[in-house]
C-alpha cells in the first residue's frame, strides 16, 4: 500500500479530492470569507461534547471487544495516511448508517449495529474509509446542516452553494472509501445495502442494477424540471456509484502503488462527473 503516514501520502490523498469540490470551496471562500466557517474553539468543544455523549450512550469498539471489526478499522486508518486520531463507536439501530464528527485531526466515528452485522469486511472498509475521507479533507470546517438550521434569512443562492459543495464533498469522501476497500464491487455493495436495506444480493446483479438505474435516472432528470430533491446534502446514490465507477481504475492503481494512476486522466474523469452534477443543478435552478 502506497498511502502510509507520510507527507507524500497526504499529498496523494489530496490529489483524489473531486476537483468540482475544489472549485466550490473557492466560491464558498468568496461568498462567506475564510474557511473554516466555524470557530476553532467552538468546534473543539463540540467534539468533546460529542465524545462525552458517545461514551455515555454508545459502545466503544476496541480490539478486545470486536477484533475483526477493529482490524478493518486499523487497516483503514493506515491506508488513510495514519495521521488521524479517533475512536469507533457502535449504537443499536436497524438502519444502515455511519457518521463522523471531527475537529482538526481528531474524530469519532459512529456506526449503527445493523451495518456491522450485515456488511462484509470489504464493505466495512468502504464505510470506514468514507468517514475518514471527511476527516482528511476537513469537511467539518463547513458544517452545512448547522448553518442551514441556524442562519435565518440565508439567501437561497448561498444555501444552494453550500448544498452543492456538500454533495461534491460526498464524492471526494467516497474516493477514500474506494482507496480503503480497493474494489468497486465492495464500494457498490456498501452503497447498495445502504440504499435498499437488502443484504445478500449477488455482486454482478448489484453492479448491473446500478448501471441501469443511473441511465434511467439521467433520462428522468432531463424530463423532470422539479428540483426539490436537490435540497439534499448527499448526491443521489446512482450518481455516487457512477462517479466511483468512472474513477475506480485510477484509485485502485493508486492504492496498489502501481504506475497506472494518471493525474491528467483523473482530471478527465472529474470533468465528466462535474458535468453530470452541473446538469442536475442547472435543472434545479430552472
Ligand atoms: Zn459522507
Amino acid at each position: 500500500m502506497a498511502a502510509d503516514g507520510t507527507a507524500a501520502a497526504l499529498e496523494q490523498i489530496e490529489s483524489l479530492r473531486f476537483s468540482h469540490e475544489v472549485r466550490l470551496l473557492g466560491e464558498i471562500r468568496r461568498r462567506f470569507g475564510a474557511i473554516p466557517l466555524m470557530d476553532f474553539d467552538a468546534s473543539e468543544r463540540m467534539l468533546d461534547r460529542r465524545k462525552r455523549d458517545l461514551l455515555g450512550d454508545a459502545v466503544r469498539i476496541t480490539e478486545d471487544l470486536l477484533p475483526d471489526v477493529h482490524a478493518v478499522y486499523r487497516t483503514c486508518l493506515k491506508r488513510a495516511g495514519g495521521a488521524l486520531l479517533g475512536d469507533l463507536f457502535v449504537q443499536q439501530s436497524p438502519s444502515y448508517n455511519a457518521s463522523v464528527f471531527a475537529h482538526d485531526r481528531r474524530f469519532d466515528i459512529l456506526v449503527h449495529s445493523a451495518l456491522l452485522r450485515d456488511f462484509a469486511p470489504d464493505e466495512l472498509h468502504f464505510v470506514f474509509g468514507h468517514e475518514l475521507g471527511h476527516v482528511l479533507f476537513r469537511h467539518n470546517a463547513i458544517p452545512v446542516r448547522e448553518i442551514l438550521a441556524g442562519t435565518e434569512g440565508l439567501p437561497a443562492e448561498a444555501a444552494r452553494l453550500l448544498l452543492s459543495w456538500s454533495r461534491a464533498a460526498e464524492i471526494s469522501a467516497d474516493r477514500i472509501g474506494l482507496l480503503c476497500c480497493g474494489a468497486l464491487s465492495a464500494a457498490a455493495g456498501a452503497l447498495f445495502k445502504t440504499a435498499s436495506g437488502l443484504p445478500g444480493i449477488d455482486t454482478s446483479r448489484v453492479l448491473s442494477s446500478f448501471r441501469r438505474q443511473y441511465d434511467a435516472l439521467e433520462k428522468q432528470i432531463h424530463k423532470d424540471a422539479d428540483g426539490e430533491s436537490w435540497r439534499r446534502t448527499h448526491p443521489m446514490i446512482p450518481i455516487r456509484f457512477k462517479a466511483m465507477e468512472l474513477a475506480a481504475l485510477d484509485i485502485i492503481a493508486l492504492a496498489c502503488g502501481s504506475a497506472g494512476f494518471s493525474k491528467r486522466g483523473f482530471q478527465g474523469v472529474d470533468r465528466q462527473i462535474s458535468t453530470i452534477l452541473s446538469a442536475l443543478e442547472t435543472v434545479e435552478a430552472a
